[in-house]
């Protein structure tokens, strides 16, 4: 019985930590066109997620729904799905999951209706306390539709006493611990609301009369609408026709956004606390060349997620700068592939070796960071069996030794090849002639913060350092696991 209990456990949690993790989202109101220009924005957000996408619209009388798997641009590029979409309110989802659960009724967003009305939810995070959330919600008599951590929001949302639809949200949020960002949709306003510590990223945006929330900028540029400001950290914004009402019903604290944003997942032309997620990883870069002035032949990135820190590191040190490394475009990220044994295979798919630029070469090789260590692994084999004289590897990042529980795809402890070999002992396992990690020092100091500041840490940074700002409860709790038989089938909505 216990061990039932305990693999239940597992599963749930598994359920819980996949569902949400590096998903986009986008809302606008007041467009004539919100299903479209939402479908544009999601587009621009298709890197937080490749699995899944849908948008729900509201047209004044009624809502609409349309999800589908796969990409943007393959399900919402036709008028006649566009035109289902009625209305000039609209929400979208991208997800991003790993395994399991690959059925419709997880895609997003999620729509209810509440004694309030209805309401649509696109959520991007994942919660700490949504095992707890839901075992209570169950007792009482919760039936969940769905694996998502997103549908225990919009039950505590749906179950609250309060008359109002902002006090039902508030009443929600503060039972909620994790990173998140939400749009919502209700029939009265397009709903922002961000995390206390702003781990997950959420905008706002302009165009002209239309209010718009994304995740990211580059959401905005595709559809030419004016960035206004970041939604703050704890802050709920309520956005009725061309007015915007902001409510910030947590305690003041200061800002923590995922230092993950800025290495890897935003896309680099996006912006990131002033500046683009390019030029701060160029800055990464920079650093490195600061503190590992070692002189090859030539740089190659590990296409594309190194390609910035790498040219960043090559003109620092005037050195020459090669694409050693050619990728496959129409291979999605690595990562996407559910198990280790394909993930190993994907990077085969993606990346081969430009023999003509590396034959006989010192090469120094960047990448953002290393997790497992798979593709580090795979791709200095495959510069060597290219006739490659000798492969240095530097990580535009430190050691990335914790996992995360608030929306980044990041195995556990025991995955993380960091968090459980030296650094001699990794050096062997990729096969490179030398390893470096930028330090914690570096990279603050290529974000622009520094380290010995009042304020630090700016930034929420527990991969390389087990600072956890919010505790994750369902990993440390011993909650007793409601049983979850979900049918495997998906649904047409
Ligand atoms: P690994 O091969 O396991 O060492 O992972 C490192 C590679 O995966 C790097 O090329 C990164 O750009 C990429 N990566 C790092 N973190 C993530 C993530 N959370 N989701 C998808 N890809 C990632």
């Amino acid at each position: 019985m216990k061990r039932h209990i305990k693999i239940l456990k597992k599963k749930l949690r598994n359920f819980n930590q996949k569902i949400n993790e590096e998903c986009g989202v986008f809302g606008i109101s007041n467009a004539k066109d919100a299903s479209a220009l939402t479908a544009l924005g999601l587009h621009a957000l298709q890197h937080r997620g490749q699995e899944g996408c849908g948008i729900v619209s509201f047209d004044g009388n009624h809502y609409f729904s349309e999800k589908r798997f796969g990409l943007v641009g393959d399900n919402f590029n036709k008028e006649k799905v566009l035109k289902r979409l009625k209305g000039n309110y609209a929400i979208g989802h991208n997800r991003y999951s790993t395994t399991g659960e690959n059925t419709l009724r997880n895609i997003q967003p999620f729509f209810a209706d509440t004694n309030a009305g209805g309401i649509g939810v696109a959520h991007n995070g994942n919660l700490t306390n949504s095992i707890l959330l839901r075992n209570k919600l169950v007792e009482e008599g919760a039936i969940f539709y769905t694996t998502s951590d997103t549908e225990t929001i919009v039950q505590l949302i749906a179950k609250s006493k309060r008359k109002k639809t902002i006090d039902k949200i508030i009443d929600a949020i503060f039972q909620i611990q994790g990173g998140y960002a939400l749009v919502m949709l209700t029939q009265n306003s397009l709903i922002g609301v961000r995390d206390p510590y702003g781990i997950r990223p959420l905008i706002i945006g302009k165009l002209n009369n239309s209010y718009v929330l994304a995740s990211e900028t580059c959401a905005l540029d595709i559809i030419g609408a004016k960035f206004i400001r970041e939604v703050e950290n704890g802050e709920i914004v309520f956005i009725e026709n061309d007015k915007l009402i902001s409510v910030k019903p947590f305690s003041p604290r200061k800002i923590r956004p995922c230092v993950f944003e800025y290495i890897y997942f935003s896309r680099p032309d996006s912006i990131l606390n002033g500046k683009s997620a390019y030029e701060h990883r160029k800055n990464f870069g920079i650093e490195l060349a600061k503190e590992n002035n070692l002189k090859a032949d030539i740089v190659v990135p590990v296409p594309d997620s190194g390609n910035a820190a790498a040219l960043g590191f090559a003109q620092h040190l005037g050195m020459k700068f090669e694409l050693g490394l050619i990728r496959n475009h129409y291979v999605g990220r690595t990562f996407i592939e559910p198990s280790q044994k394909i993930r190993s295979l994907g990077v085969k798919l993606k990346l081969n070796a430009n023999q003509s630029t590396i034959k006989g070469k010192k090469i120094i090789l960047i990448d953002d960071s290393l997790v497992r260590g798979t593709t580090s692994h795979k791709i200095i084999k495959m510069l060597y069996d290219a006739g490659a004289k000798e492969v240095h590897m530097k990580i535009a990042c430190p050691e990335i030794k914790f996992p995360d529980f608030y929306g980044v795809d990041t195995p556990t402890k025991k995955e993380l090849l960091a968090a459980n070999k030296t650094n001699n002992e990794i050096c062997e396992y990729i096969g490179a002639k030398s390893l470096n990690f930028l330090t914690l020092n570096g990279l603050y100091k290529a974000v622009g913060f520094d380290k010995r500041n009042d304020n630090y840490p700016q930034l929420t940074d527990h991969y390389f350092t087990g600072d956890y700002p919010v505790k994750p409860v369902d990993e440390l709790g011993d909650n007793k696991v409601t049983q979850l038989s979900l049918l495997n089938t998906g649904y047409n909505n």
